[in-house]
């Protein structure tokens, strides 16, 4: 991740897991021979009336739920309360410092029953507000919390803004896919609003901590203390019309080796990034070519060593604006290209 989002503490928005919860770990986990009924909360008892499928009743399916946890061991039962806790535990899952519980680990029942109604909890119940908390509010809150303008996984795609008469958000990435995480439906420890292009196009359904991979969790209390340093390397030539060209280019990511790694793969961030510097990097080198001119105008001495560090200095004010933390990628490996900058200093 490029940036990471310092998290919201407070916000109705996580009511519904912790309902959840409550029917999960109190309510099917210790299903006896008394009613169901009883063991409901408050909270659960104000939704159970809502339609779950046609003609089927989210209370009907909480009772046909709870007769199939009556013939679960007890040692199921422990399994199952452990997965749900791990809902919440989605940054200790992703630097494996707590061991998943996937789906295949877990009675059948949560993955046949479970696992369907709590993706209807997460696109009907959530999305049409029939349980407290907005999703457009909360996005709105946490972009504003945090400033992004840019999707903060790939830095490139404009965001949607918290202005008060904006009605489009952005979507959420459950981060850990619900498909192998059905617990994490509805928990906002683990969803994230991502760019359409890292969410829908590149990412889809990849289980970040799948064959032991550790990830970078996009949520952290000071995100100042994450910085991701982005390198390239290049050769330039000149084509048909003498303007420069960029050839072989390589993307270098820094930050943690593994959880970079799994950051690419997860979001073709390398694919992403490359294709970006080929299709600018033209006219950004006619730019800069442009204001070295300008520059020796004013100054016939002016070095394009030294331009260059002052461009630099500039971009690195704000450099998640304008893709900036690409250019100053570039500039830094021109700056190495001795060749190009004497060519540019006759
Ligand atoms: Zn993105």
């Amino acid at each position: 991740m490029l940036r990471l989002y310092k998290p919201i503490k407070d916000d109705d928005i996580f009511k519904l897991h912790k309902t959840l919860e409550t029917l999960v770990c109190d309510v099917w986990c210790k299903a006896d021979d008394k009613s169901f009924e009883e063991k409901l909360s408050d909270d659960l008892k104000s939704i159970i009336a809502y339609n779950c499928k046609v003609g089927v009743s989210f209370k009907s399916e909480i009772e046909r739920i709870y007769n199939i946890f009556k013939g679960i061991d007890e040692p199921q039962k422990t399994k199952i309360i452990e997965a749900f806790k791990q809902a919440e535990q989605i940054k200790q899952l992703c630097d494996k410092s707590t061991k998943p519980l996937f789906l295949s680990d877990l009675h059948e029942t949560v993955a046949n029953d479970i696992k369907p109604l709590f993706k209807w909890c997460y696109e009907d119940l959530l999305e049409k507000q029939k349980v407290a908390g907005d999703k457009l509010k909360y996005y709105k809150k946490l972009i504003k919390q945090n400033k992004f303008k840019y999707c903060p996984c790939c830095g490139l795609i404009d965001f949607e803004s918290d202005d008060d008469d904006n009605e489009v958000r952005e979507a959420y990435d459950h981060y850990l896919p619900k498909s192998e995480f059905p617990f994490a439906s509805v928990s906002f420890k683990n969803l994230v609003p991502l760019c359409y292009k890292c969410n829908s196009d590149r990412k889809k359904a990849k289980n970040p901590i799948e064959n032991d991979r550790i990830a970078y969790y996009p949520f952290i209390d000071n995100p100042d203390s994450h910085s991701m340093e982005i390198n390239s390397t290049f050769d330039l030539d000149l084509d048909e019309n003498k303007d420069l060209i960029l050839n072989n280019l390589e993307i270098i990511l820094g930050g943690d080796k593994l959880k970079s790694d799994t950051w690419n793969w997860l979001f073709d961030i390398e694919d992403q990034y490359s294709r970006k510097i080929r299709r600018n990097a033209q006219s950004f080198l006619r730019d800069l070519k442009e204001r070295y001119r300008n520059k020796l105008k004013l100054d016939s001495q002016a070095k394009f060593n030294d331009f260059l560090i002052e461009e630099l200095v500039l971009y690195e004010n704000d450099i998640y604006y304008d893709w900036r933390f690409l250019k100053i990628a570039i500039i830094k490996h021109l700056l190495t290209l001795k060749n190009y900058i004497a060519v540019y200093e006759k």
